[in-house]
């Protein structure tokens, strides 16, 4: 058996036309464009190679995209200020704060001063809450994107066990809410889980986001499952050149799940493209429209 590839690229292409053609719908039916602010601070290449997608990707489905680049050596009073100018600003529905931030700054403490309603990375402890009470909230990217790639395979979650190896704030726990609200029956998986391998293997959705390379095998899949994988680890290539491989023994799971994400193509396109997403839904909210169609 080979396992059917679930081509997250495709998915992400998909849903940024979505959002391009809701941006126009707002654009010209209410006279709102969706506008995203991203603060950099320092220059961390891998930070800044993600806030340039970003920026490229706002732009090309329509919405204004905002950029503030800050020193490595910015206070902390000062990072706060400019979130509240950005909370302030009516032209700016959504702000992202890419981490990490300099050791100075007590990155929590920026997250949370973020207005919930523009928190589109969804990581203020309020759309936590909500995500996890069950009421509307901006949910975490890369997380949104695991869901909707797995109901490509399955369009109803609702009774699947699922297991989820991590349990991070920004993917391992978001991921389990979500699965939770779509009914299915979540395992949540860490370093302190005993037997891992047997945990993993009752899963018919299993989600690896760990970053450990390869560390989910091909026997720890029950036959037929769906596999997400969310792993990006970065390990030396044939030619030099680092490649990208992700948490689950892609070349094993190939011969016994039934749908497998790759890495890279797979989750990471959809992060922001879900990014996108959930600009347009926090601008809808602020105009008072019902949410988007995407
Ligand atoms: P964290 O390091 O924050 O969390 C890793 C989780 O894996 C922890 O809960 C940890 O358990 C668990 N874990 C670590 N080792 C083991 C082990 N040996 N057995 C069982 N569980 C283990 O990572 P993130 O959640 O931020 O990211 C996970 C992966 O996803 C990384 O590869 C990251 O690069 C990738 N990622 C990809 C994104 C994308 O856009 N595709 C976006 C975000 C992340 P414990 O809590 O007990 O320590």
């Amino acid at each position: 058996m080979t396992a059917r590839i679930i081509d997250g690229k495709a998915i992400a292409a998909e849903l940024r036309g979505k959002v391009a053609r809701e941006v126009e719908r707002l654009t010209d039916q209410h006279g709102v464009t969706p506008g995203l602010a991203v603060v950099l601070a320092g220059n961390n290449p891998a930070s800044e190679s993600y806030v340039g997608s970003k920026a490229k990707v706002t732009k090309e489905t329509g919405m204004r995209s905002f950029d503030h680049r800050l020193p490595e050596t910015v206070s902390e009073a000062d990072l706060l200020a400019l979130v509240r100018k950005l909370n302030a600003d009516p032209a700016v529905h959504g702000i992202l704060v890419q981490l990490p931030l300099p050791p100075q700054v007590d990155a929590q403490k920026v997250l949370n001063a973020i207005d919930p309603g523009k928190d589109v990375d969804g990581f203020h402890p309020v759309n936590a809450g909500r995500l996890a009470s069950g009421l509307p909230a901006l949910v975490p990217c890369t997380p949104l994107g695991c869901i909707i790639l797995a109901k490509t395979v399955h369009p109803s979650l609702a009774g699947m066990d699922a297991v989820v190896v991590g349990r991070s704030n920004i993917v391992g726990k978001p991921v389990a809410q979500l699965l939770l609200a779509e009914n299915a029956t979540v395992t949540v998986t860490h370093s302190k889980t005993r037997d891992l391998p047997a945990v993993c293997r009752r899963a018919d959705l299993l989600v690896a986001a760990i970053g450990r390379t390869e560390m989910v095998r091909g026997d720890w899949i029950k036959p037929g499952a769906t596999v997400i994988d969310v792993g990006i680890n970065r390990v030396p290539g044939v030619d030099g050149k680092s490649r990208l491989v992700g948490d689950v023994a892609f070349a094993e799971a190939l011969t016994v799940a039934g749908a497998i994400t790759p890495v890279p193509g797979g989750v990471g396109p959809m992060t922001i493209a879900c990014l996108m997403v959930n600009t347009v839904r926090a601008a809808c909210a602020s105009a008072g429209l019902p949410a988007p169609e995407v």
